[in-house]
């Protein structure tokens, strides 16, 4: 599933590749694919004509803002991709929106196993719905669902990449609970787009078994955790993103950080720093990769 990496990745892939662009038409081939508006028709005819000025990220989600100051989410969950095809590119049978640009390409909204979100937004967090922007936006706040993008975003952390997500901020975010370290760090109201792969990698390098209580950890261990987590992040954005199933950028190239991983998917293989081998449990349902000896087991812990 694609994590911070892989979504900055592809928002900065986009920004290179359909900034200015104009959406002349899109196609949706699978109604549930569009969360807003609704119905999906609706989505069709209020998407036409749009001028796509940037594109970005927040959490997980791509952003593309538009000139009139919408702004469209893409939520690629598991297995969803955002594609420029050139013009005459054959079809492809997952697309399930396509956005066909004024210039003769396409943007293709791809997802093999459709769990992926695509919805069209009033701007800001500041003004009031529809508020100046035309009988478009206004359109768009119609039938109960008055969501400004800002409001969507409203249950998320902090972007852990940001300036302001200092070590200090994030201590003092620790201290208020007591939940595992793994488990915090997957929640994203906790902090925004950290997913399986990073909040393991995070966790090796600072030494922090995944099943530490949060309140427990040190000054020193804080340090090394946030120094941790966005030094991994930074990396993978680097590598553009991991790709173990179906993720790609939008040039339709996997990332290359997967063989760049120390524990993830390492399970049983020799640890990077000390050669014990990689072990995993599940923590909350979900695959965990540790090394037994560099991080060390919680005292009292119930860790198999
Ligand atoms: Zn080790």
């Amino acid at each position: 599933m694609p994590e911070l990496p892989e979504v900055e990745t592809v928002a900065r892939d986009l920004q290179h590749r359909v900034a200015g662009a104009t959406i002349s038409r899109a196609t949706v081939s699978w109604d549930r694919t569009i969360r807003h508006p609704q119905p999906p028709e609706r989505f069709v005819a209020e998407i036409a004509g749009a001028v796509i000025r940037r594109v970005s990220r927040r959490a997980k989600t791509v952003l593309l803002h538009l000139e009139d100051g919408r702004v469209m989410t893409v939520a690629l969950r598991m297995t969803g991709a955002l594609i420029v095809a050139g013009a005459g590119t054959p079809p492809d049978p997952y697309a399930r929106v396509v956005f066909e640009l004024a210039d003769g390409r396409e943007l293709r909204y791809r997802d093999v196993r459709k769990f992926g979100r695509i919805g069209l937004w009033p701007g800001g967090g500041l003004r009031s719905v529809g508020a100046g922007r035309g009988a478009r936006s206004r359109r768009v706040a119609e039938g109960g669902h008055r969501y400004r993008i800002g409001e969507v975003f409203s249950g998320h952390g902090p972007e852990p990449l940001q300036r302001g997500f200092t070590a200090e901020r994030l201590a003092e975010r620790l201290a208020r609970r007591s939940a595992k370290l793994k488990t915090l760090l997957l929640d994203q109201s906790f902090i925004a787009g950290v997913g399986n792969i990073y909040a393991d990698e995070a966790l090796w390098r600072a030494r922090l078994h995944p099943l530490r209580a949060a309140d427990t950890l040190d000054a020193a261990d804080v340090r090394r955790l946030h120094r941790s987590v966005r030094q991994v992040l930074r990396e993978g954005i680097v590598n553009r993103g991991a790709s173990f199933s179906d993720y790609v950028g939008a040039d339709g190239e996997p990332g290359a950080n997967a063989e760049r991983l120390a524990v993830y998917r390492r399970t049983e293989q020799p640890c990077f720093r000390c050669g014990r081998p990689i072990r995993r449990i599940v923590v909350g349902q979900r695959s965990t990769h540790f090394c037994p000896r560099c991080q060390p087991e919680p005292v009292g812990s119930a860790a198999p």
